[in-house]
């Protein structure tokens, strides 16, 4: 299974099922971004994704420590190391500068602060989605980037 499109099923307005008005959107941006690098893609779409994450969880603590206000987007597995895993919403989550900054040094506690929030089971899920990219691989194409763009600028817009 793919996790992008799985987060995106889960959490598109139309429940994964393609739009006519989607479809014409992915088609602008494609054209759109047709001179951007694949970097350049995946750094745009972080940028609408952790604002995303850092507006839905404004008014929560930091998932690691429980204490601190929210300053970063915080990824419990890797972005770096999981590509299937940069903009799934429950791997990322509101955490203070401190646990950000540390990176791997505090995963217990994040690992623990998920489960209180998630339940047990979605971060089991987490954990097999990452083991089967580290068996398989995963393929980030251009298409994914542009439809998790535009999925989370649509999501950012105030209704
Ligand atoms: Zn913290």
């Amino acid at each position: 299974m793919d996790g992008i499109y799985e987060t995106r099923k889960a959490t598109s307005p139309t429940n994964g099922e393609p739009t006519m008005e989607l479809d014409e959107q992915i088609f602008k941006h494609v054209i759109k971004y047709r001179n951007k690098s694949l970097q350049a893609l995946i750094r745009l779409c972080d940028g609408y994704f952790n604002s995303f994450i850092r507006t839905r969880d404004k008014n929560k603590l930091c998932l690691c420590c429980g204490r601190a206000k929210i300053e970063h987007a915080c990824h419990f597995k890797s972005a770096g190391v999981y590509k299937s895993l940069r903009w799934n919403e429950i791997n990322v989550n509101g955490g203070c500068a401190q646990n950000n900054i540390w990176k791997g040094g505090n995963l217990d506690s994040y690992r623990v602060g998920l489960i209180g929030r998630y339940g047990e089971e979605a971060v089991l899920e987490l954990d097999r989605l990452a083991s089967e990219e580290k068996k398989n691989g995963f393929h980030l194409d251009r298409l994914k980037i542009i439809e998790t763009i535009i999925t989370y600028r649509n999501k950012l817009k105030p209704n």
